[in-house]
């Protein structure tokens, strides 16, 4: 097992309620994962845990067998080889989609780091506008290089927070197609967080739904149904 989420628990400073409780979640090497749930439901909360961008109350987060946080350990973030990527693409407005990607390249030769720079770009097929600014992009051509900049220092784990929000619709649907290639190229682990189903649909091997700060398996609500009626009962409690 690849990544291993146990009895996660969190509760915001000054917060009453629990955002995460009974948290539970096994990935296997190479999976798409995808946690769907209304907005409010611990979906971003549990990417900050995995990241390491909030300590957990409680439980345990594993990774390749390494314990990342337990009551004992927390391993910092920029240790946890984790790639995020966010809705709003936080690109530098400054730099050209090269040096956006480059930037996050470190200990390596100039020469290995723009090799790596080509290699993502033709990854996700925008080796030619390598040259321009942000601005000079469209929506969906920002997000790519977002992603590119991502995978670029090769993390074990991929991590995406609802990150089509920005798009109008057509082009959600165009690049959440490109998206699933893109990621299956690359073999690497990942976990796609949306409230829009279509897109879990889309893209996960799996899917997990998140209600209330629990994470719950489509089998596990309701046994009875076919599966088109699981899907429905879980969105529509
Ligand atoms: P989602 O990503 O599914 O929309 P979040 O993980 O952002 O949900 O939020 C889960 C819960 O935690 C919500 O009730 C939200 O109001 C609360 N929350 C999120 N961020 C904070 C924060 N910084 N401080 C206090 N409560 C927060
Ligand atoms: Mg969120």
């Amino acid at each position: 097992m690849f990544l291993q989420i146990k009895d996660l628990a969190f509760c915001y400073y000054r917060s009453k309620d629990y955002a995460i409780k009974n948290f539970n979640l096994e990935i296997e090497q190479g999976e798409i994962i995808s946690i769907l749930g209304e907005s409010g439901s611990g979906k971003s909360t549990v990417l900050r845990l995995l990241s390491g961008l909030e300590t957990p109350t409680s439980g345990i987060i594993r990774i390749n067998n390494q314990i990342m946080t337990d009551d004992r350990h927390f391993v910092l973030p920029e240790k946890r080889g984790i790639g995020m990527v966010f809705q709003d693409y936080a690109l530098f407005p400054h730099m050209t989609v090269a040096e956006n990607i480059q930037f996050g390249l470190k200990k390596q030769t100039k020469r290995d780091k723009q090799q790596r720079v080509d290699e993502v770009l033709d990854l996700v097929n925008m080796a030619k506008l390598k040259k321009r600014y942000p601005h000079e992009l469209s929506g969906g051509q920002q997000q790519r290089v977002a992603l590119a900049r991502t995978l670029a220092p090769k993390p074990s784990l991929l991590l995406l927070d609802e990150p089509f929000s920005n798009l109008d619709a057509d082009l959600q649907i165009k690049i959440r197609n490109e998206l699933k290639e893109i990621i299956k190229k690359t073999g690497i682990t990942s976990i796609f967080v949306t409230h829009d189903r279509e897109d879990s649909r889309a893209i996960a091997d799996r899917i997990i739904t998140m209600r209330d700060g629990a994470a719950y398996e489509w089998e596990s609500i309701c046994t009875t149904r076919k599966l088109e009626d699981k899907r429905v009962e879980v969105l529509t409690p």
